[in-house]
């Protein structure tokens, strides 16, 4: 049972293809996500926009060392092993629980050798170097499939204005993933904080992943 995750995950591996990306960074996506992808920069770039990814698919043991750096952190600085996890949680999904994982969303920046790529909110707001893309996006990406999961308005997380989901093929994947047997998982303890997240199930699993902004109608 607890290889079903894995093999889970295993699945999204394959059918990977690069992006474009911002310098010194790389990106994989779905290759029908690349497709998509692809032809929306091509329309941001006729308005004079040049988006281009700074992450994409993430492994599952990637997701695991991001979350553990994180989590010991947390705890270093005296947090008990709930608040270290609800600390990571205002950011960063547990392992298996990152829509990065399916090859189906994306985290953009604007592609401009004056510009450091970051992702931080202040970039996104008014007067901000990706404010106007942000407007852009939020006009013509549904257009191409991709919309904002992480508005602030739905979901546990903070704002994510550079994340960008693609809606037809992150669907399929968010029902396969809430078949799943998280107990089962967790109980493992396949990372840091794990025994946390077991305890609080019920509570954390719709907030975390069945729980985000609507594409737009
Ligand atoms: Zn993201």
């Amino acid at each position: 049972m607890t290889h079903d995750i894995e093999d889970f995950f295993a699945r999204a591996n394959r059918h990977l293809v690069q992006v474009s990306s911002v310098r010194d960074h790389s990106a994989r996506l779905h290759e029908a996500v690349a497709e998509s992808l692809e032809a929306l920069r091509e329309a941001a770039l006729a308005k004079g926009l040049p988006l281009a990814a700074v992450s994409g698919h993430r492994a599952l043991t990637r997701q695991i060392e991001i979350w553990n750096g994180k989590f010991e952190r947390a705890r270093a600085r005296g947090l008990s092993e709930d608040d270290a996890v609800d600390d990571v949680l205002r950011y960063s999904a547990p392992p298996g629980w990152s829509r990065h994982h399916w090859g189906t969303d994306v985290d953009l920046f604007l592609d401009r050798t004056d510009l450091l790529p970051r992702l931080e909110a202040e970039d996104w707001e008014s007067g901000g170097p990706c404010a106007e893309l942000l407007a852009l996006l939020d006009e013509i990406a549904y257009d191409f499939g991709f919309f904002r999961p992480y508005r602030g308005e739905c979901s546990g997380y903070l704002p994510e204005p550079w994340h960008w989901s693609h809606q037809p093929m992150a669907s399929a994947w968010l029902n396969g993933l809430a078949a799943l047997d998280w107990p089962a998982w967790l109980t493992t303890r396949p990372y840091r904080g794990a025994t946390s997240v077991l305890g609080r199930l019920a509570d954390l699993f719709p907030r975390y992943v069945l729980t985000f902004d609507s594409p737009p109608v």
